[in-house]
This record gives structure tokens, sequence and C-alpha cells, in this order.
């Protein structure tokens, strides 16, 4: 290949962004991720609306902040030409010059060229133009390119590349310019004078030739730029092109940093785009379609201007949180569509609303896509988008169903990706050499949730000290974790519906399951020494109630053992006084348990179900504050017979479905965590037998998430294994519904069927 400089001899590259990757969808190849750039974060994926002239066409700066949008495009060419370089050299670049104190990318002005001026050539030097507003014989090269862009001071700047349209049946022209661009970004690296607070984004180009790509991202990715874009698509191209040449490229391309795919703006390209494993895109066409009276939606494209509109009173979009969707009420301007219509024609404020609204509409869009991976149900979010868009399975087109199946490298969706699929069972999997049978990946499996919370930890995390000196990686309210706790079947004789209990145990590394019950069974006990646990042989508190620690906290007059008014005196003793582990406390205190029995029997509509171990008052004489310290219940009644209003019709509720929502102040991913949804799961279990109900879903609600420093590396490599299935626990009492909590021994709970992987060991901080 002929290109300028090896990359082997050239100097490495600074770069002013950092890329964190939180997480990657665990069938699609989307990701989720931050760019921090200089003028603040930008969450990825992204869609960045074009601000053509330094004014998104209609909107103020201020509105392009409401918004949401943290980072936009200019127009290289526009600004080059007015103001002009003296000017934004004068004033200070771009961001000064419009007041907008948020981030900018810059294309390099060589598409608008190509595009825009019929009479522009390329050559080696560069291209070549008559002016448009003189005619004098002009010339871009990549030095002037960059020049321009340093002037213009954007975030992110791109190199000047020679851009063919994919369409052009030309592949010699195709592949010199993907030559060509290869030498112009070495040109444009040793042209770019800020490094270190501008962003260089090189573009893959090579036309819809497979091989050419390849090759030409081997070439760029060599040259270590920042950011990687991919060019020269949307030109007309295929659909199923397009996502062949996104998913062949994004395949090659290094994973820890950002990925642009160039001049894509429909909300199914964008969000295929994602699938793909790219994570910016930018396109005129949702500020374009506003002018012409279309807003975008989820279920397609309104064309306000028709007359069907004329008395339609409702919001552009039902449920829409722009300014000019939501309702006076809360804060928004209630913008009707009649209203719309009524301007759509004659009026620039009607371009102006839509246009507000369909960049809010694409920037939420891309905001729910990366939830939905942080929360690894990325699967089920492209299934809803595009059932939205497209309704009727028949509707789909052919490259929606081709993309989703999965025939590219690396996307193996399962059957649940698939919005169209009948079965049709997948032939990826039938060759294995590997001695040991591989688990299947199963992205619904909710064990997924941890694993991705821990991926998210260790690439986000904060790194703070903590109370143990071992220092860890922190992140505040993650998103919930849930765990079901039955397993719907019906029974094929009886026809009636059946309910397996689950025992969410993490899979991925063995749970001492034996410790988290006798655990379980001492709190309910309201035993407040560790010595009876430790006589079990259960360690867990021992660290905790020794005299060199107890002494270091300050109750030196306390035995060994003795922890104070800890969980199980807060939960059966609420208020009493504490003395010491040997008083018997019964009947003084709140009994928090107990009166949960007694609401979940006489009444689960009750919205005071809940235990609390935090207790202000007795915090400073507990050996340990309360980690797990809050627990509500509710019950659900799902087979109910309920009328067309939802009315339950002549009592007949079915069985309670007993939730439980956790709250865990402080959160140790790697020991406690596993442990503390096993023990809630099987407090769970154990109220759903003693009201007989039936156990329904552990919602796990972190405040302060973290992995300690010395977890790390066993904790990498659990996130690399697969989980399977989770155990079934099977209650061996007789005396369901009977309202008895107390009593209950280790053996009663039978465990069926838990295969973990092997235990990683872990030490625990004091
Ligand atoms: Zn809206």
């Amino acid at each position: 290949m002929s290109t300028a400089t090896p990359p082997a001899t050239r100097k490495p590259m600074p770069s002013a962004l950092t890329f964190d990757l939180h997480a990657k969808c665990s069938t699609t190849k989307a990701r989720a991720s931050t760019l921090r750039l200089p003028h603040g974060d930008v969450p990825l994926p992204i869609f960045m609306p074009v601000a053509t002239q330094a004014s998104l066409k209609g909107l103020t700066y201020d509105q392009l902040r409401q918004t949401g949008c943290q980072l936009c495009l200019n127009n290289t060419y526009h600004l080059g030409l007015k103001p002009g370089q003296a000017v934004l050299d004068a004033v200070g670049g771009a961001h000064k010059l419009q007041g907008w104190d948020r981030n900018i990318l810059t294309d390099s002005g060589g598409f608008q060229m190509v595009s825009l001026l019929k009479l522009a050539t390329v050559t080696e030097e560069g291209v070549r133009f008559l002016s448009p507003h003189d005619g004098t014989p002009m010339l871009l090269t990549p030095e002037h390119s960059i020049s321009l862009q340093n002037s213009i001071g954007s975030d992110i700047i791109m190199q000047l590349d020679d851009v063919i349209a994919t369409t052009s049946p030309d592949q010699a022209r195709i592949h010199e310019a993907m030559e060509r661009s290869v030498r112009w970004l070495d040109r444009c690296i040793d042209a770019h004078k800020y490094p270190e607070r501008q962003n260089l984004f090189c573009i893959i180009q090579g036309g819809l030739d497979l091989e050419m790509r390849k090759q030409c991202c081997e070439e760029m990715v060599a040259r270590d730029t920042p950011g990687i874009a991919i060019g020269g698509l949307s030109g007309g191209e295929a659909k199923e092109d397009f996502c062949k040449v996104v998913d062949t490229c994004t395949g090659l391309l290094p994973e820890k940093k950002p990925r642009y795919v160039m001049g894509v703006g429909y909300p199914e390209d964008l969000i295929m785009g994602v699938a793909l494993g790219a994570d910016m895109f930018d396109c005129v066409w949702p500020t374009r379609t506003a002018r012409f009276g279309n807003a975008v939606v989820p279920t397609g494209t309104l064309n306000l201007r028709h007359r069907s509109f004329a008395e339609d009173f409702r919001p552009v979009q039902e449920g829409c949180t722009c300014s000019i969707c939501l309702p006076k009420e809360q804060g928004g301007l209630g913008i009707t569509r009649a209203y719309l219509h009524h301007l759509a024609a004659k009026e620039t404020v009607g371009a102006h609303l839509l246009t507000m609204h369909n960049v809010h509409y694409l920037l939420s869009l891309m905001g729910s896509a990366r939830q939905a991976i942080i929360e690894d149900r990325f699967p089920a979010f492209l299934r809803d988008f595009f059932k939205n868009l497209y309704g009727e399975k028949t509707n789909y087109p052919e490259w929606v169903v081709t993309a989703l199946r999965g025939n590219y490298n690396n996307m193996s969706p399962s059957a649940e990706t698939l919005p169209t699929q009948e079965s049709t069972p997948q032939p990826t999997t039938t060759t294995t050499t590997t001695p040991q049978e591989p688990i299947p990946h199963d992205p619904t499996h909710e064990e997924h949730q941890y694993l991705n919370l821990i991926r998210r930890i260790l690439s986000e995390g904060e790194h703070r000290p903590d109370r143990t000196g071992t220092g860890t990686r922190s992140i505040f309210a993650p998103p919930q974790m849930r765990f079901s706790l039955s397993k719907p079947s019906t029974n094929t004789t009886t026809g009636i519906k059946e309910y397996a209990p689950i025992l969410p145990l993490l899979t991925t590394k063995r749970v001492f399951l034996r410790a988290v019950l006798a655990e379980l069974l001492w709190f309910i006990s309201g035993t407040t020494s560790s010595l009876p646990l430790s006589e079990a042989g259960i360690k867990i508190w021992d660290g905790n109630g020794s005299r060199e620690y107890l002494d270091k906290v300050g109750l030196s007059h306390r035995e060994v053992g003795d922890l104070g008014p800890v969980y199980g005196f807060q939960w059966r003793h609420f208020g009493a006084e504490y003395v010491d582990a040997k008083t018997d406390y019964s009947g003084q205190g709140v009994d928090q348990l107990a009166e949960v029995v007694k609401k979940l029997k006489e009444n689960p509509f009750d919205r005071r179900i809940i235990m609390s171990a935090w207790n202000p008052k007795d915090m400073r004489i507990m050996a340990l504050p309360p980690c797990h310290m809050f627990a509500q219940f509710y019950v659900r009644f799902p087979d109910a017979k309920r009328d067309e209003e939802g009315v339950v019709r002549d009592g007949e509720w079915g069985r309670g479905h007993l939730d439980c929502l956790l709250y865990q102040r402080s959160a140790d991913m790697g020991l406690g965590v596993p442990f503390n949804i096993a023990s809630y799961a099987l407090l769970t279990h154990l109220l759903a037998h003693a009201v007989d109900m039936v156990p329904g879903t552990l919602v796990h609600t972190l405040g302060d998430a973290h992995v300690y420093l010395d977890h790390v590396d066993a904790l990498k490599e659990q996130i690399e294994r697969e989980p399977v299935a989770f155990p079934e626990v099977r209650i061996k009492r007789e005396d369901r519904g009977s309202g008895v909590v107390d009593g209950w021994k280790e053996e009663e709970f039978e465990v069926i069927g838990y295969k973990p992987h092997k235990a990683i060991k872990m030490k625990m901080s004091v």
C-alpha cells in the first residue's frame, strides 16, 4: 500500500479525551460508554445534531442545551467562509463565538465541498474548487483543513478524506480514494497544532468493498488517533451493505476508542448502528425534515402538514418529555399537533418547534438505548423499537431481519433478539472442539445484571479510600437488580398454574450457601453474639467480634463476640435498650418481623410492610452499622380474576405474590452482594411459606456499590464466566401458612440443582 510514512516510525499522538466503556450488550455488539472531552462528558451512544453556520436551524444554543445535547457538529466549510479564520482567531474559536460551552465536533470541510460544489476536483494536493462567492480557484489541503479546525477550537476535529459515493461503480477510484485518505491522515497529524486539546479522528474509507475497508482499518488504526470514524456511508447504498460495512469495521477497531459513523440520522439506522458496535452518529435529516413539517416519533414520521392533524389536539408524541410536548402544568409548552399543523405551512416557528422535538427525540432514543445496554436488556429494547416502527412482523424490511439474524461476524443473537424469528435454529454453535460442554450464552439470565454492574464499576468506578483501608472503586445508586423468586408453569394434568421456587444463588462463583442460611436464621433468632455462628463453622462475623476489633471501635467493655444491637436485635427488638448479648429481651422493643408477618396475613395491601435495621440511636454501640438496612414487602395478585375495569370478581384474588425491596447502603460487590441477594431471597421464601404466598421478585437497590481493590483480579476472572441456571429451593416444613418464622432449621431448606463455577478466593475487608 502506498502510504506516506510507515506508522512504526511516527511519534505517538497525544489524546485530549478519555473513553470509559461501561457495559457491553451480551448479545449484540452494542456498548455504553462515556466520552470525556474538554467541554464535558458525553454519554455514548449519541446522536449529534448538526449546527450549520454555527446555528442549529431554528434553534438557539440555549434551546439546544435544553434538549440535553452535549456535543454538536459545526461545519468547517461554513465557518471558514463566514466569519472566516481571522475572526475565529481573534475571538478565540467557535465556542466563544457562539456562546456554546459544551463540546463541538467539526468536519473537515471536504465533504461539504464535494457535495455542494459540482466543480470540485480532487488531486493529491487537496480538493480544488471555485469559490462560490467570486469564482476564484481555491484549494483545500489537509493542512488547511486542520489549520481551520485548530482556529475553530472544536473538541473533535476530522481529517480531510477523499470521499467517493459508495454507489460509484469505479473500484479503482474507490481504492485510490481509500489510500489517499490514509496519506492525508498523515499530513493532518503532522499539521495538527493542538493535539493536547483537540482530538483528531481518522475516517475509514473503502466503499462497500469489505476487503478494502479491512485494509483501511489496519492502516488507520496503526496511526492511533484518539477516535475513529467510518465514512462514506449513507450515500444511497442498500441498508444491507451499510450494515456489513459498519459490522466489518467495528470488528477491527480497538475497543477502547469511540467509533463514529458519519452522516447517519434515521432512527432505525442509529439503532442498527448501535447494535453493530458504533457509538456516535450525526445527520442533518432530523432538523431538515422538521422544516418540511415532519415530526420524528417512535412509529416513524408524522407529516403535520397533512389535513388529518388539523383537529388533533394531542402532543406531537404522547409521553415525550421535550419542552414542546410536555404539558403546561409540567413546565412545557403543551404544543398540539393541530397547532403545528396550523403553523407548519407558513411560519418558521413551526419548523423551530419541531426541530426541538426531533432533536430531543433522537437524543432520548440514544439515552434509552444506553440505559438498556447498561442493564443488559438491549435485545428487548431493539425488539420494542422495531415493533413500534414497523408493527406487524410481516412489515419488517428484509435488512432488519437479516441484520438481527446475525449473519455478520460476532453478532450471534439469541432467539430473543429476533423480532421476526419463528424458532429458526441457529447453526453457529454446532461445531465445538472444546473438551468440556460450552455453556450456552443466555442474555436474559438475571445474573448478567450483577456481572454487568461489576464491569461498569471496574471501568467507571471512582477510586476512593474506605473505612477498611483497602481502597475501592465505587459508583453510587446503579440501576436496581431484579431477581425472580419463582418460575411459573402450568400443570399438564390439572391445568393449574404452578410456581417453582427459585433461589438466585449466583453461579459464576460458588456462594457459601450454608453460611447465608445460618446467618439468616441467626438474624431471625435475634442473637447478637457471633459465637454460636462461629461454633457452627461460620466465621463471617469473627473479625468484627474479635477483641482487637471491639477495642478499636471503642467497645472494650463488650465480651468477645458481642456485636451489639446489630441486625437481629433491630429486627426483633427495635427500640429496646441494649445491655449485652446475654440479656433476654423477650417482649422488649418492636418485633418488626412479627409485624411483617401479621400485616402480610391481615392486610396485604398495607404500604408499611417494612423492616429496618437502621437505628440511628444504636449506631455507636454496634460493632458495625448495618449495610443491608431496609426491606419493604409488597403483595401482588397477578392470578386474580378481574373484570374489564380490572376489578376483582367475587373475591377471587388467587394467591398473593410476595415481593421484597431491599435497600443496601453499602455493597461490596465481590463478597457481600452475592451473599445479600441469597439472604433476602431466602428470607422472602421463608416469609412466603409462613403466610402461604408465592415468592415473587427480589428487587435489590444499592447505594455505594463498590469493588475492593484486592478483589479486582478475582472479579475480572469471574465476569468472563457464563452463568448457569439458578437452583430451586424447597422448604421441607408442614406448616405452610402458619405464620411461624421462629425455630426454623437449616435442614428445612433444600437447594436443588446448584451447579456453580468453582469458588474464587477473595479476602474479606473488616
Ligand atoms: Zn416532543
